[in-house]
């Protein structure tokens, strides 16, 4: 899961539209099978299953976001150029993401959700497993979380977004602009989670990245945000461009 940016809006590429369509077309799949076994459990397992798939999506993007943020260096091999880069230059220009159109936003969280839906495929859903329905309504609503945590993320960066979507936030139901706001003033250090943000109260409240960074720290010896340590202050937010033409989405 990345922020998907770069310093320039870029056109997406054939690997990301491949994987919109197949995660849309394998999302299809699940939910079908997930009717099919529904009549082997509650109407409230089913539903708690779905709430923590989201829960659980929401604590992902936490982890992943403060994993490329805290660590790594744009000069790391493998993860600098494609992981931790993106991140950082969210950071100096938050507004990018909000020039990029719904496939470069949302394709490269599709692409790393279609081997979950396959592998949710493959599992049984007969009489033989009566836990189906939960297992798959779990799987299916974490993909649509890590699915959605680019374009809710997105949308918190916009000034302008459907009615929709502005009343998802302002009831926090997704990641909300005034919610995430409080990640992008320095020193950046909370606040990590941006599928929906539920967690990040709760995470803030037991010390959790900040106990993480301490044990990494002691274990390996190396520093949080050793890289951003040493560069200049962040520049501050430029005025919105070109507003990305998928105001449907995050
Ligand atoms: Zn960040
Ligand atoms: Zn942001």
């Amino acid at each position: 899961m990345s922020v998907a940016t770069s310093t320039q809006a870029r056109p997406a590429q054939w690997q990301e539209k491949l994987g919109v369509v197949l995660f849309f077309v394998l999302c299809a799949l699940l939910a079908r099978r997930v009717l099919q076994a529904a009549g082997s459990q509650t109407v409230v397992m089913i539903a708690v299953s779905a709430v923590l798939g989201f829960v659980t999506a929401d604590l992902v993007s936490g982890l992943v976001h403060w994993l490329f943020d805290t660590w790594f260096a744009r000069t790391t091999p493998v993860l600098g150029k494609t992981f931790v880069t993106p991140f950082r230059v969210h950071h100096e220009d938050p507004l990018d993401i909000t020039r990029h159109g719904f496939v470069a936003t949302n394709g490269h969280n599709c692409l790393v959700s279609v081997p979950v839906l396959a592998l949710a495929l493959l599992l049984p859903s007969g009489p033989e497993a009566p836990w189906a329905s939960s297992a798959l309504t779990f799987v299916l609503m974490l993909c649509l979380g890590v699915f959605g945590t680019n374009q809710f993320h997105k949308w918190s960066h916009m000034q302008n977004v459907s009615p929709l979507v502005s009343w998802l936030q302002e009831r926090g139901i997704i990641l909300g602009r005034e919610h995430h706001d409080v990640h992008h003033t320095a020193p950046h250090t909370s606040h990590y989670c941006i599928t929906t943000g539920w967690l990040n109260r709760p995470l803030e409240a037991i010390g959790f990245f900040d106990g993480m960074e301490k044990l990494i720290t002691a274990v390996t010896g190396l520093q949080p945000r050793e890289e951003t340590m040493n560069l200049p202050a962040v520049t501050p937010e430029a005025p919105e461009s070109t507003p990305a033409p998928d105001l449907a989405t995050p």
